[in-house]
């Protein structure tokens, strides 16, 4: 994980923002979102903070965040989850996924993940000691082939790590892959991680959790974070939802990691997970909306245009352009058209990058007056 002069090398991420910042670019690289979300959530925090809520909460989240966790899975997903055995809060989606790949993996376990891949998967499965297998899910639909997909289980398999939406493809994996998703952990006893932080930002495809399928709740860890629907990604406000002896197991690590976090955002993420519906539905369209005003920018400027289902990202392909070297093309493209993007190419391992090479993921969680500025600089480009 370290770079070639021993320090440890920025992430993708990092290494854009700072790009941006550099350069003066609009940043369409890291995805955060520049605006802030509920007004309810936020002033839950402050109120938090005035009222003293400062000191460590209990090891496995507050009582409340537990009950709202519980009752957000049962009132989206028909999920009977217990607030007291089943939930366990983290500092971030990083902190579950960490906590529940160090728990799950003994050296040379095998967990598989699609590819492209958040980077953290990766770079965790290695820390766990495990060896990381990957599913290729190619341009332009970005779906695994299911021969592949059987072909990656193997006797060696701990867990298979899932991402819907998916990050950077924002493709909503179908429920017939999901469910062979399922029947492959069952035959092979491998515990499914699903990581759904994007879970409420889909567009026209619902989200469908892998642990409402029939079979998978046993064996399911489903992971979220408060960072993506709420537009609060500094917070560190994540969650886990697993049968009870998971739980435990995980907890296990994560009181040696963080103990606990976030005393006062706890309270408001409990706010939060309990705004009406039409809250939700109102966070999506808007995305949706954004994602659409980009999408038209980067198809104007000559991009070719992938649609995601949800999530932060859009995909777009610069060979169209002329640009076959996507990582080349994001380290110039400050100086092309004052834009950052990150190529798609950090999503995979490097001897995997040919299939990726000319693809560009782009942020739209930013607000319109900067998405239409981005269009009105990326039209330079042709
Ligand atoms: N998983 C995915 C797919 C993500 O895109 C991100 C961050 N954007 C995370 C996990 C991390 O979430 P958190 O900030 O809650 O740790
Ligand atoms: N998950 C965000 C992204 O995909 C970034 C989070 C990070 O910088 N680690 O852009």
């Amino acid at each position: 994980l370290l770079g070639p002069d021993g320090v440890p090398a920025p992430t993708v991420f990092a290494e854009m923002s700072a790009l941006a910042t550099a350069t003066g670019a609009v940043n369409l690289g890291q995805g955060f979102p520049d605006e802030d979300g509920p007004a309810e959530v936020l002033e839950a925090a402050v109120a938090a903070i005035r009222q003293g809520v400062n000191q460590y909460p209990p090891g496995r989240g507050t009582p409340d965040l537990r009950a709202a966790i519980s009752e957000h899975q049962a009132r989206w997903y028909g999920l009977d989850v217990d607030p007291d055995r089943q939930v366990l809060v983290t500092a971030g989606a990083t902190e579950a996924l960490a906590a529940t790949l160090l728990a799950l993996v003994e050296p040379g376990d095998e967990v598989i993940t699609f590819e492209p891949f958040y980077d953290a998967y990766g770079a965790l499965i290695r820390l766990a000691g495990g060896i990381h297998v990957t599913v290729p899910l190619t341009a332009p639909d970005f779906l695994p082939d299911e021969d592949t997909l059987r072909a990656a289980f193997s006797d060696r398999t701990r867990a298979v790590l899932v991402n819907t939406p998916h990050n950077p493809t924002g493709r909503v994996l179908p429920t017939e892959v999901l469910s062979t998703i399922v029947e492959l952990a069952e035959q092979y006893d491998a515990v499914v991680v699903t990581d759904e932080v994007y879970e409420h930002l889909t567009f026209d495809v619902p989200h469908v959790p892998i642990a409402t399928l029939p079979g998978a709740a046993g064996r399911t860890v489903t992971i979220s974070s408060a960072g993506k629907t709420f537009s609060t990604t500094g917070w560190k406000i994540g969650w886990l939802t697993a049968p009870p002896a998971l739980v435990d197991a995980i907890t296990t690590v994560k009181q040696f990691l963080t103990f606990v976090n976030g005393a006062p955002f706890q309270p408001a993420v409990a706010a939060g997970l309990r705004l009406p519906d039409s809250v939700f539905a109102g966070i999506a369209a808007e995305l949706s909306s954004k994602h659409d005003l980009l999408a038209a920018g980067l198809r104007a400027a000559g991009f070719e245009v992938m649609r995601p289902d949800g999530g932060y990202f859009v995909i777009a392909d610069a060979a169209a352009l002329g640009h076959d070297d996507a990582r080349d093309f994001c380290l110039r493209l400050p100086e092309l058209a004052g834009v950052v993007g990150v190529p798609v190419s950090a999503f995979v391992r490097p001897d995997h990058a040919a299939g990726y090479r000319s693809l560009v993921r782009f942020a739209f969680c930013k607000r319109r007056s900067v998405l239409e500025d981005a269009a009105a600089r990326l039209a330079g480009l042709t």
